[in-house]
């Protein structure tokens, strides 16, 4: 057990001192958990092969799980991987920093650990001034995944974390709401062709745009028999209660939703929704629903800000079951729908 230093900071208008202890924190050895742009990681630096093994153990978290490696400069590419090809500079120059992690073949003082035994590793650069500041400071790779408890919904709040990880690390470095709200775009380089592993803020469009039309890969175009990131495999992002995806026209899902709500309540069970705004017009004033909103249909980067808070309040509230619309697969509405597909255990229902 440890006694959770709490450092409050604000991303606008910080003094880079607020950060100094925990940068010798993770230079000593230790876990902190810092804000991103995309989620709150858990972080250790990379060669300390003790801490990133605890980051396993605090999160619980499956051991052929790999992490991503987080830089501040892109010089240290080199010092990670044992060659950094011309697309990955290209992608560098226009997504870092950013929600993009890039793997590429990883150079062998990179301890096991931090891989999973793969040769290959998960590289980022952030654009969270909390981020840059504390990795410049600890000035060593920092491997970092979400800091959540393994399977519970991504953190994107300060609380999140506290929630999951008080009294189990030594800092945890509150900085608010994260923005982007899910996690980095993965996308495997060590291929013929690139491929993304995981969506995120970083689109397949916008990944072609710079790449060429028609040039990458997505998680629909590949045979899942072996799971390419390790992380597909688990059910993931899942708030306690089980979820339902429904994906369909708005007028039949609104009415599936009612219904559904109706019959379940006449049961006696607690039902949580969610879905856009619009959509609370299908349960009259009288229904006791707790209605979660994911913002505006037409605005994805909205629903992508709210998604695990929203799962987490689901939690809080304590419903039996949850009913979730799906978001239009537009921009970074795929990640969200990926993200509630897993949360959904890998199934979704079409409703006509
Ligand atoms: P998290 O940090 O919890 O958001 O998870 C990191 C994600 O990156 C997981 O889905 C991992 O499986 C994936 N990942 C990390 N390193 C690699 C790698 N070397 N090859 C494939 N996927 C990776
Ligand atoms: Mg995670």
């Amino acid at each position: 057990m440890f006694e959770t230093e709490i450092v409050t900071v604000d991303p606008q208008a910080f003094d880079p001192k607020a950060l100094a202890k925990a940068a010798t924190i993770l230079r000593r050895g230790g876990l902190v958990a810092f804000p991103t742009e995309t989620v709150y990681g858990l972080g250790a630096v990379i060669y300390n092969r003790a801490s990133v093994e605890n980051i396993f153990t605090v999160k619980g978290r499956p051991g052929d799980n790999p992490l991503i490696v987080h830089i501040y400069k892109q010089e240290q590419l080199a010092e990670i991987a044992l060659a950094v090809p011309e697309q990955a500079l290209i992608l560098a120059q226009r997504f870092w920093p950013g929600p993009l992690t890039m793997i590429l073949p990883k150079k062998e003082r990179i301890p096991a650990e931090v891989s999973a035994g793969l040769p290959t590793v998960a590289i980022r650069l952030p654009s969270h001034p909390v981020a840059q500041e504390l990795l410049r400071q600890t000035d060593q790779p920092v491997a970092a995944p979400s800091a959540n408890l393994s399977g519970r919904p991504s953190p994107t709040r300060g609380s999140h974390v506290i929630t999951d990880l008080s009294g189990k690390i030594e800092m945890i470095i509150d900085a608010g709401p994260t923005g982007v709200g899910v996690e980095s775009t993965v996308l495997d380089l060590t291929s013929t062709r690139p491929r993304i592993l995981r969506p995120g803020g970083v689109t397949h469009e916008m990944l072609e745009a710079v790449l060429g039309a028609g040039t990458v890969d997505t998680p629909s175009q590949i045979n899942i028999s072996r799971p390419l990131a390790p992380g597909m495999k688990y059910r993931h992002y899942a708030p306690e209660a089980p979820l339902r995806l429904l994906t369909g026209e708005v007028e039949p899902v609104r009415r599936f939703l009612r219904e559904t709500v109706h019959r379940q309540q006449q049961a006696g069970k607690r039902m949580g929704i969610i879905a856009y705004d619009e959509d609370q017009v299908a349960f009259p004033s009288t229904a006791e629903v707790s209605f979660f909103s994911l913002g505006q249909r037409t605005n994805p980067a909205e629903g992508a800000e709210r998604l695990f808070h929203v799962l987490r309040l689901c939690d809080q509230v304590g419903v039996d079951e949850i009913l979730a619309v799906a978001p239009p697969r537009q921009e970074v509405g795929e990640a969200v729908y990926n993200r509630l597909f897993k949360a959904a255990g890998g199934k979704v229902e079409e409703i006509t």
